[in-house]
């Protein structure tokens, strides 16, 4: 197969060749149980050690504030129902979003049907969540404020630290899914101001089925799993030692490059909405188009249907989708893309377009080239569409 151009780093990202030579040892001599007494643990649990401290050096935090999972999903749920089901008052409240992925919306919603109320605030039209928002939520039953760090459709980052302040003086735990943040912008607890933090590995160019969540000392949560006593009793089960190492070099990669890789691929994203802008009437950018993750670009072609334009663009060899991979498939328009008011034909005509480490200029150039063909020939099947005087 040809390798194609991959604009799809939101839904998952190529393994950088250095985490896996980081892996591999794992899967051969370094192959101990990390809780093993004898030198084959010690190995494996010294590879481990390693990885935690990277991780925790990312996000500004303390080694023994680091947990281990199997990725974002576990990591958000364990946040989540850890909080609430350690809390013993007999009514309990969580303020999440409306634009949350669906491994936080999902959890609430079950939580619902436990007895739980949940408010899911709404977002302005640049999907952004209004802090006073926030403020008005809470109620003196609050037990947990649950707020992305980046969305993983339109990148768009929220005001964390102002959320963060609100959350301490109010005494609530706060909780952030920083899947798609963590790696291409900087992010530090503290100044965050979070208790509770989500990252995968896969997102940063690491392995799939391998996460952390960063828990604040002090945080009282119940575990989701009943095991041994593995990490600090916060989350059984043999560690999985190749993903810890995969998600440790993924981590120290992130964090020397953070600045340079986030001036470069922003540059390449503004290039590419430049070249869309102006080849293609009628496409417009959504989201706030400053507060964002220097990743992403979520593009509106009117008159297109999205499924379509990814599927054509895919045969000639680029790769692009319609949002959460996850949501793929679904025929309802986008619960974030509703969100931030588009109707549904203007959601279901939105493409996400994410770029990571290795894009180059030449796979934008190249993806210029062929787009507003793509676009025009989609938009010809459109009863609805007229093409503009001027390009007539
Ligand atoms: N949260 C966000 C914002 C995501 O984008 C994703 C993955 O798409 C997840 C959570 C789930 O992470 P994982 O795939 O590691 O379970």
């Amino acid at each position: 197969m040809k390798p194609g151009i991959y604009l799809d780093n939101s839904a998952t990202t190529r393994m950088d060749e250095s985490v896996l030579e980081a892996m591999l040892p794992c899967f051969r001599q370094n192959f101990g149980n990390a809780s093993s007494v004898h030198l084959f643990g010690q190995e494996a649990r010294a590879t481990v050690e390693a990885a935690r401290r990277s991780v925790a050096e990312l996000l500004g935090a303390d080694t023994r504030e680091i947990v281990f999972t199997s990725g974002g999903t576990e990591s958000d749920n364990a946040a989540i129902v850890g909080i609430v089901e350690a809390a013993r008052s007999a009514a309990k409240h969580v303020i999440t979003t409306a634009i949350e992925h669906h491994a936080v919306l999902n959890t609430c919603q079950a939580l619902e049907k436990r007895g739980v109320s949940v408010t899911y605030l709404r977002v302005g039209s640049s999907g952004v969540v209004d802090p006073d928002d926030v403020r008005r939520a809470l109620r003196p039953e609050t037990l947990l404020i649950s707020i992305m760090h980046a969305n993983n459709e339109l990148g768009t980052l929220q005001p964390l630290e102002e959320i963060g302040r609100l959350a301490r003086e109010h005494d609530v735990y706060f909780h952030t899914d920083a899947v798609q943040s963590v790696g291409k912008v900087p992010v530090d607890v503290e100044k965050l101001g979070v208790d509770l933090l989500a990252l995968s590995a896969h997102k940063l160019h690491g392995p799939k089925g391998a996460g952390a969540l960063y828990i604040r000392r002090g945080t009282v949560l119940r575990p989701l799993l009943y095991g041994g006593h593995h990490e600090r009793d916060r989350r059984p089960g043999t560690e999985n030692t190749p993903g810890i190492a995969g998600l440790g070099k993924a981590a120290e990669l992130a964090l020397a490059h953070l600045e340079e890789e986030a001036r470069r691929v922003s540059s390449l994203r503004d290039r590419f909405e430049e070249g869309v802008l102006r080849a293609v009437p009628g496409s417009v950018v959504n989201g706030d188009p400053a507060r964002r993750l220097p990743t992403t670009s979520n593009i509106r072609f009117d008159y297109i249907e999205g499924e379509g334009f990814v599927i054509a663009m895919d045969l000639r060899g680029i790769a692009c989708s319609t949002g959460a991979a996850c949501s793929s498939g679904s025929l309802e328009p986008s619960h974030v893309l509703s969100a931030i008011g588009l109707k549904h034909e203007q959601a279901r005509s939105s493409i996400r377009f994410s770029l990571g480490r290795f894009n180059t200029a030449e796979d934008v150039e190249a993806t210029l080239e062929v787009l507003p063909a793509v676009v025009e020939q989609l938009r010809s099947l459109s009863p609805h569409y007229r093409k503009p005087a001027a390009a007539l």
